[in-house]
């Protein structure tokens, strides 16, 4: 299998073995047998390199998460995970296995669901449906699910909300927003959360109709599926890059997708628009009109928690929509700081991976506890579910604080639960 030239494999040499990567690996933390980034990544190449031929990669790729915790700290800038999704492609380019084929469309899982989403609720809820599902698929049963909803986002959108047609952007401010598979399905609120806070701020919202980003496609080793989607994604974007109009993304791992991913893993070529992807948080900061429309209204003082998303940290930006929440909100907002909450997308799903998962999400669980927060809050909707699951505590997305600032939100207004 041909080695994408973005991801400049050269680089493995430089690697000091400082073991800083492995530090920082939380398989690594709890699952002894796990080799670690270092001895996946530069050490292996530099095996195979040697030989002078092709070698198999080590089957533990398979447990690395993703989570780009260990490319965080490297001081040689080696994309370690990325090299192990690549060599978790290579390991399993002779069939997929039917499960990592389901989870690595998360989209296609969407739109299937929500032909039923009561149904497929009911299902994922039924303790013997989640045996047998486990026993035939080999998805844990005592995975969290994220709830699909009634209503996709785009469709409460279109219902609530008037976008314009592309042939008038020139009259006015518009973005693209990328809302991803959980928003489109599991979680609504936070796409209609923004398209509240832009409609105040007079900016139109352009929604085309765009596939997964291919994250989950990268995360199970299926590439091919990755780069399709990439290279549809794109095409439908040109247009609107062409203008200069930005995406924004309320989704930290599908804005890492986009704007690292692209060019370097799954090796697209081309005009390079990745300064234009946006975090919500960071397009909303640099608008001039938002702190005065927040500050107007005040919500009932909560005691928050927060959780800063592995992905987001790989982005390098910050955490801006929380920064956003300094600026107007009284209430306490406390940083986990208790690290990656194991769930990694569909990682955690899997059934032989699920005691990572928990052993990893024990940290984050003490930590929720130690803080007595009122709600969980976390850019990531798969970090939600599980924040969701592991300590039964409300869990949401900064957008929909940011939106009920904006609106004259109830002075009693109190956060739920949605994960099974
Ligand atoms: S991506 Fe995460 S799980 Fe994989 S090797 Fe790096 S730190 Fe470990
Ligand atoms: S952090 Fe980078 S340089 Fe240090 S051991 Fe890991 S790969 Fe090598």
């Amino acid at each position: 299998m041909q080695q994408p030239l973005g991801l400049q494999f050269s680089r493995f040499d430089n690697c000091t073995k400082c073991s800083l990567c492995v530090n920082q690996c939380p398989v690594s933390k709890v699952d002894w047998s796990f080799p670690g980034p270092k001895q996946l990544g530069p050490d292996w190449l530099r095996i195979e390199q040697g030989s002078g031929r092709e070698i198999a990669p080590h089957t533990a790729v398979n447990y690395c998460s993703n989570c780009k915790l260990c490319e965080n700290v490297c001081p040689s800038r080696i994309p370690l995970a990325s090299i192990n999704q690549w060599n978790k492609a290579r390991l399993i380019q002779n069939g997929l296995h039917l499960r990592e084929r389901i989870l690595a469309n998360p989209d296609r899982l969407g739109q299937f669901a929500h032909l039923w989403p009561q149904g497929i609720n009911f299902f994922a809820s039924s303790r013997p449906f989640r045996l047998l599902t486990e026993k035939t698929l080999g998805i844990s049963a005592d995975a969290p699910i994220p709830i699909y909803k009634t209503q996709t986002f785009k469709q409460l959108a279109y219902r609530s909300f008037k976008t314009i047609p592309f042939f008038d952007l020139s009259l006015s401010r518009a973005v693209v927003y990328y809302p991803g598979c959980y928003t489109q399905y599991n979680r609504p609120e936070i796409g209609i959360a923004l398209l509240n806070l832009l409609g105040r701020l007079k900016i139109h919202v352009l929604l085309p109709d765009l596939k997964c980003c291919g994250q989950p496609a990268i995360s199970n080793g299926h590439l091919h599926r990755a780069k399709e989607n990439a290279l549809e994604n794109i095409a439908i974007l040109t247009p609107y890059l062409e203008q200069s109009i930005p995406v924004i993304f309320s989704c930290p791992s599908c804005l890492l997708t986009f704007k690292e991913e692209y060019a370097t893993l799954l090796d697209i070529r081309g005009a390079d628009y990745s300064f234009l992807f946006l975090d919500v948080g960071e397009y909303l900061r640099d608008e001039a009109g938002l702190l005065n429309l927040l500050k107007q209204n005040e919500i009932r003082k909560h005691r928050f928690a927060y959780h800063e998303p592995c992905h987001l940290k790989a982005t390098g930006l910050g955490t801006p929509s929380i920064s956003i929440m300094h600026d107007v909100s009284t209430s306490d907002i406390i940083p986990l700081q208790a690290g990656c909450c194991g769930l990694s997308g569909s990682y955690g799903l899997k059934a032989d991976k699920n005691w990572v998962t928990s052993a990893i999400g024990e940290n984050v669980k003490r930590r929720i506890v130690e803080t007595k927060a009122d709600a969980v809050i976390t850019e990531c909707g798969m970090c939600a579910t599980q924040i969701g699951h592991l300590s039964h505590a409300p869990v949401i997305h900064p957008l929909e604080i940011l939106s009920e600032l904006a609106t004259s939100p109830s002075k009693n207004n109190s956060y739920k639960r949605e994960c099974l």
